[in-house]
């Protein structure tokens, strides 16, 4: 098969529900939706519970909010519902166990009845000979009788695939191209455990048979046991899938792939989240998150590096996947950020402000929001608490109280004396404006600075640090009308109070 197959586009992504989304796995969920979406196919979500150790029942809840956080709907799957159900493997046993058997009977597949002591046992000895590792294919030609005993003996099995002891396979991959394994390395994988369960092996082959995708888009890490897969698909006579493998998120470094064990730091030594709803926590908004993870591995040409889903859409084509693994480039994500940001309407980033300043206690006047969110716009990176509360707090704070000494006098040259006259000069020259505008009280203060010999600059900075306490702020002439005549003149006495206490 390969990627002109005429078979109706369906696709799946697959994630096994063990912990919360990892930003690489958003990636490859995101190729596969715009596969789907472009071919005007079928995105379906399956989720691959079988490994019942790593199972986190909240892990199904926080992956379906990922992929609605960033416009990832899906046709059928857990919540929709769909033809080809039901799409959690835990609840189709039956079948795995049934294709598993057929396996078996139709000489592709064995059982094989070691205990886990006895191949411990073959491990170690494996190891003491430096030999050949893995399973010894010791039950792969039993005899009936044999066989019979061991079931006789109650003993637990597992089901393993019989592989080809030698010869090669050749496979066009959609994104990797063209791949090439040697069977003789490969081992009889297991396909059915003894509890009953499947292993990603069989569990995956039997639903994208049955549920008739037409293309496996998934992590290139899979692509060391495609042949497994293959040989499974060629056992059972099944259509194949076209394959491709996407390639890993790297850490920024180029080095490794990301994980949440050893997150990665960025050049100031803060954790670059890893997982999506940190992501998220971080203030990151989802437009941004889909055109940088688009962005990451595929190319939408004429240079074009900004452009919304639907271009993405039109465009979509798995043979504009780089093949190679991509470091992830936090500094762009920051950029498309800043990028998205800019471009919401200055209401739609006012009400996504509030609910920051709500949380922390603020009572939010959404006129001054409204009037704060165009200054704002500019300077944001990221829709954090942290930073909400950095450019936005001190307006909305009911008592606003005079910042520590070190915070007024942060960047001043002079003495407290010398910086308590300058703020007095400050508030006489505004108490006497006319109108409490932008224009006119620039032009005071320029003027102010001058008379008391001090640079506008540093003379600003003395303003900024008694009328917000913060370092970095909207434009200073924008924000005094916001504060508000009264309460900035408030804001410079008191603060030059206490520089003189
Ligand atoms: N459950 C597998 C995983 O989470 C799915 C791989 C696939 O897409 O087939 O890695």
């Amino acid at each position: 098969m390969t990627a002109t197959s005429p078979r109706p586009v369906r696709v799946r992504f697959a994630p096994s529900p063990t912990g919360s989304l990892h930003i690489g796995g958003l990636r490859t969920a995101l190729y596969n939706w715009l596969f789907a979406r472009h071919h005007d196919g079928v995105f379906v979500l399956r989720i691959e519970d079988t490994d019942q150790k790593r199972y986190d029942p909240q892990a199904l809840r926080v992956l379906m909010e990922s992929l609605r956080w960033a416009g990832l709907d899906w046709d059928e799957g857990p919540e929709v519902g769909g033809g080809y159900g039901p799409y959690v493997q835990s609840e189709r046993l039956g079948l795995y166990q049934r294709w598993a058997n057929w396996l078996v009977e139709n000489g592709h597949a064995y059982p094989a009845y070691e205990t886990p002591e006895e191949l411990e046992q073959m491990r170690k000895e494996q190891e003491a000979g430096g030999g050949k590792r893995g399973y010894n294919r010791a039950h792969r030609d039993l005899m009936p009788d044999q066989r019979a005993a061991f079931e006789a003996e109650g003993r637990p099995k597992v089901i393993r695939l019989k592989m080809p002891l030698e010869g090669e396979m050749l496979v066009q991959d959609a994104i990797q191209g063209e791949v090439r394994f040697d069977y003789g390395v490969l081992q009889d994988m297991v396909l059915l455990k003894a509890d009953g369960f499947p292993t990603y092996h069989l569990a995956h082959v039997v639903d994208d048979h049955f549920m008739a995708i037409s293309h496996v888009i998934r992590a290139v890490e899979w692509l060391s046991s495609l042949p497994v897969h293959w040989q499974l698909w060629q056992a059972f006579g099944w259509e194949i899938p076209t394959y491709a493998h996407v390639p890993v998120m790297l850490n920024p470094n180029g080095k490794g792939k990301m994980s949440k064990r050893n997150p990665p730091r960025d050049a100031h030594g803060n954790i670059i989240p890893v997982l999506v709803h940190d992501y998220i926590a971080a203030g990151y908004l989802s437009e941004a998150a889909f055109n940088f993870l688009a962005n990451n591995s595929w190319n939408f040409g004429d240079d074009q590096e900004v452009y919304t889903p639907q271009e993405a859409v039109a465009r979509f084509d798995l043979t504009g996947i780089n093949p190679t693994n991509a470091a992830l480039q936090i500094d762009k994500l920051d950029w498309y950020n800043g990028v998205y940001i800019r471009r919401l309407d200055p209401l739609d980033l006012a009400r996504r402000l509030r609910p920051f300043l709500e949380s922390a206690g603020y009572e939010v006047n959404v006129d001054l929001l409204s009037a704060l969110a165009p200054l704002l716009q500019p300077r944001l990176k990221r829709l954090s608490a942290e930073e909400v509360m950095a450019y936005a707090g001190f307006l909305f704070a009911e008592d606003f109280p005079p910042p520590p000494r070190e915070v007024l006098l942060k960047g001043f040259k002079g003495d407290a004396a010398t910086a308590g006259t300058a703020l007095r000069s400050a508030g006489e020259a505004l108490a006497g404006l006319a109108a409490f505008d932008a224009a006119q009280i620039e032009g005071v203060l320029r003027a102010a600075a001058e008379a008391l010999g001090m640079k506008p600059k540093e003379f600003f900075s003395l303003l900024r640090n008694a009328l917000t306490g913060q370092e970095v702020t909207p434009p200073l002439f924008d924000t005094l009308p916001l504060i508000g005549r009264d309460e900035s003149l408030r804001r410079l006495a008191e603060a030059a109070a206490a520089l003189a206490g």
